[in-house]
């Protein structure tokens, strides 16, 4: 199969294209891996702020728990000498932090929640289930990309561990459902959720255009690209004609006489060798006349060259129109000398055919110059056969033929037929 270059152009066309996918792909593929690496981020730095701001609330209020007049409680509310217990603490912080605008949401949940949190204090879902029950002291984080909401949620849990302070507190504590804390004991977690396309909505809009503007520019480029060299393939199209049509005309005029636009030499000499060579039986009998102007150098010096050219051009005419159509080959082969081939002729059609090149050349005129008056000689010769002779030979007998008749006076027609034998028209 030819390989053209709308075949080249469709097959880039469609490599840069796939190529194109496959790098938007790899940007979205980059782009969610971002996001989740950001989102996972941001849920940390908020479960481990709040968990920092815990341990060290805890911590502080462990001296006051012994002060007479303040008291830690979970119910503090209303009461002006109560402060929240570190649990309430972090609970509230946590939904101080949470932005349902935003979509994030932080959630301290325990495993053993005190009596008066007991619905709310515990944990809330299946993520917090499974977290509490993957959450090891050398695991302490776990994380799971979930749908909430219709929303691409990443959900973070950060264990609370059990520190000093509260390990007295709640092994002491009467609404404490378990007395035996340890320090490091898991105590519950704390739950960030973060939206996953919530505030990179725009980073995914930017991607797209970006890719939708791109693909635009490059198919309009691709169709750029093929309509310039579609026209550069017409172009070229069009300049192998011409040259093709000038090739044509150059060979023509290499092959034809300026002045007279008859075959010249070169295109004689071709088509006599073509007959020889291939051997062309069906040429015969081949007739081969030479006619040469008479006194023409006369002509010349009485009239000047121009007039002279003029001669030539009537009698080429005029010769011309008596041949027979389709079978004649006029050549002019030397200054005012000319052959004329003719195939297929008996004695008697060529002796008729000399006769009328002879009375039109008597009769040429030459407008402006009616005086003028143009003969010629003719040496002409017939082949029946074709031996192992060349065309020379044939010529040469025409041309013999030609010099006997300018021997013998001119204006007149020495006939030697290829056999040898002469004979006088
Ligand atoms: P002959 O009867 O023996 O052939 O005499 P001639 O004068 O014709 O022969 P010659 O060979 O002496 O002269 C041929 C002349 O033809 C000489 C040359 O000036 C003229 N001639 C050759 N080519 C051209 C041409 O293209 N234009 C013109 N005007 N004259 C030409
Ligand atoms: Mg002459
Ligand atoms: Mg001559």
């Amino acid at each position: 199969m030819k390989i053209t270059q709308t075949h080249a152009i469709a097959f880039f066309s469609v490599i840069f294209m796939l190529m194109a996918s496959i790098s938007l792909f790899a940007v979205q593929k980059f782009q969610y891996s971002t996001t989740t690496l950001l989102a996972s981020r941001t849920a940390e730095v908020i479960a481990t702020t709040v968990n920092q701001a815990r341990i060290s609330y805890s911590a502080r209020i462990a001296k006051l728990r012994s002060h007479p007049d303040i008291t830690v409680e979970a119910l503090y509310h209303g009461k002006p000498l109560s402060i929240p217990n570190p649990t309430t603490f972090a609970i509230e912080l946590g939904e101080a932090v949470s932005n349902p605008e935003t979509g994030v949401i932080v959630h301290t949940y325990s495993r053993y929640p005190f009596k008066s949190r007991a619905l709310t204090g515990g944990p809330q879902d299946k993520f917090q289930h499974d977290a509490l029950a993957h959450l090891t002291t050398s695991q302490p984080v776990f994380e799971r990309i979930e749908e909430l909401d219709k929303r691409q949620v990443l959900r973070h849990a950060e264990a609370i561990f059990m520190e000093q302070s509260c390990v007295n507190c709640h092994n002491t504590h009467p609404n404490s459902p378990k007395k035996d804390w340890q320090v490091g004991d898991i105590r519950g977690a704390i739950d960030v959720t973060v939206p996953l396309n919530g505030g990179n909505d725009k980073l995914a809009a930017i991607v797209r255009y970006s890719y939708i503007i791109f693909m635009a520019f490059s198919v309009i480029s691709l169709l750029g690209m093929f309509v310039t060299l579609k026209r550069t393939h017409q172009q070229s199209r069009e300049l192998d004609k011409k040259v093709k049509i000038r090739t044509t005309i150059l060979n023509e005029m290499a092959y034809t006489d300026s002045l007279t636009l008859i075959a010249n030499r070169r295109s004689y000499e071709e088509f006599s060798d073509n007959i020889i060579n291939q051997n062309c039986q069906n040429s015969l009998p081949l007739a081969i006349i030479i006619y040469d102007l008479d006194h023409f150098k006369q002509i010349n010096d009485q009239y000047g060259h121009d007039v002279g050219d003029e001669c030539l051009i009537a009698t080429v005419n005029a010769v011309s129109s008596i041949l027979p159509k389709g079978n004649d080959f006029h050549a002019r082969i030397g200054g005012e000398e000319f052959a004329i081939i003719l195939k297929h002729v008996s004695n008697e059609e060529l002796e008729q055919i000399i006769q009328r090149v002879l009375e039109s050349v008597r009769k040429v005129k030459i407008p402006k110059h009616a005086d003028i008056k143009i003969t010629c000689s003719i040496g002409s010769t017939l082949a029946i056969e074709f031996d192992e002779s060349t065309i020379k030979n044939i010529v040469k007998t025409a041309d013999d033929a030609l010099f006997e008749a300018k021997d013998l006076g001119r204006n007149r027609c020495i006939h030697k037929p290829y056999n040898k034998k002469q004979s006088k028209c």
